[in-house]
């Protein structure tokens, strides 16, 4: 008897688009319409709107969440001889930054339990060059922000949310990128909240600084061809921020229903032994832009070979990330030693993501967690 198995994907962006399509063509063809493709009333408008949602005062919109980033720490004049802390634990775009604007990125190891940057590494990391902290909230998870704020706070450093995974996620009933000084947003499609294209944003409640950000992302200019400062080209584009606008209204839904998928892994999950679900946050809700397991013990090679196996089973899975930024190349200047960072080093060897996004159904997962079952006999 042969049964007919439908591959589970990492991700689906096509099913979600189904159910939005006739909105957002109506939304894009408006804007074409207008003539209006930079700047103007809908990129505006989507800003007030992000920033509502947001709950800061000012939203400054841009390219991408690179160059919020990058945007963010120019704005607070951060460069040359300069220290950010932050997570190795992380895509590039954090440290990048950090070494765009001409700072050096220093790495802190994370916690176990929620992957994020562990709060109580922080001061040790501190010196007379240390600037701002960078605190990334990996996977949609939050960061303990009440530790990082008091050491912030002690030391008089800035703090810049990397949200780019985690728009939506709380802390303390607070969204994150409204608790530091600055918070960064990506809109790449797969994140949360995806446009069709690049998009980013940076949120704040200090006046001064969102108006230094939107100097710098228009060619360090207020007033037309009138520059004050060396910036950027970086931009969104009205048909991305009419699209945004749409899928903003479905983005606490969509969040909701990522928690419940999460929920249904963390029961289905429980049975099976040396694979550590993702821990729950008491202070905090995570918004699950991917659902990563820990395969206790496992080697990167092990781990491969069990993402081989799984999806000889039909079921695609992801690692999320297979180099921790103190390993790249590109940082082999800042001299990490073998022991530095163990629990990243772990981490990257043990990481798996499982199939994530909000259309995923039941069926789907416990397919999920068969193949899983399935594979690790086999590796
Ligand atoms: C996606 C991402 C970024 C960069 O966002 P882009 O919009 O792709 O430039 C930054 N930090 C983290 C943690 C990300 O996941």
């Amino acid at each position: 008897m042969n049964k007919i198995i439908t591959p589970v994907p990492p991700l689906d962006l096509t099913g979600q688009y189904a159910t939005i399509e006739s909105d957002i063509s109506t939304a894009v063809l408006k804007v074409l319409a207008s003539g209006q493709y930079i700047n103007g009333p809908v990129v505006e408008s989507f800003a007030t709107a992000f920033g509502h949602y947001i709950g800061t005062e000012e939203c400054v919109v841009c390219n991408s969440g690179t160059d919020a980033l990058y945007l963010a720490l120019r704005s607070l004049n951060i460069g040359p001889g300069d220290e950010v802390i932050t997570s190795p634990f992380t895509f590039i775009a954090t440290a990048e930054a950090i070494s765009a604007v001409g700072a050096k990125p220093v790495f802190i190891d994370i916690e176990r339990t929620t992957l994020n940057l562990n709060p109580t590494l922080i001061e040790a990391a501190i010196t007379e060059r240390t600037k701002a902290i960078m605190p990334v909230h990996i996977f949609g998870k939050p960061v303990d922000m009440d530790a990082v704020m008091a050491i912030a706070q002690q030391h008089s450093l800035w703090v810049i949310e990397d949200c780019a995974q985690a728009t939506g996620a709380e802390w303390r009933g607070q969204k994150v990128g409204s608790i530091g000084h600055m918070g960064c947003f990506s809109f790449f499609p797969t994140k949360n909240l995806g446009g069709c294209g690049d998009g980013g944003a940076l949120t704040t409640n200090h006046p001064d600084i969102a108006a230094t950000a939107r100097l710098l992302r228009e060619h360090g200019s207020k007033v037309r061809y009138h520059h004050e400062a060396i910036g950027i080209n970086s931009r969104l584009d009205a048909v991305q921020a009419a699209i945004l606008q749409v899928k903003l209204q479905h983005l606490a839904q969509w969040n909701a229903q990522r928690m419940a998928v999460a929920e249904r892994y963390r029961q289905l999950l429980a049975s099976i032994p040396n694979v550590l679900a993702p821990s729950e946050i008491k202070a905090g809700t995570s918004v699950w832009n991917q659902y990563s397991i820990l395969l206790e013990g496992f080697t990167a090679n092990r781990r491969d070979r069990l993402r081989s196996a799984m999806q000889d089973h039909s079921v695609s899975t992801m690692v999320y990330y297979p180099i921790p930024l103190h390993r790249q190349p590109v940082y082999q200047n800042l001299g990490y030693g073998e022991n530095a960072l163990p629990v990243s080093d772990q981490a990257a060897a043990e990481v798996l993501a499982l199939p994530m996004f909000p259309e995923l159904t039941e069926q789907q997962q416990e397919q999920v967690i068969q193949a899983l079952r399935k594979s690790l006999q086999q590796v």
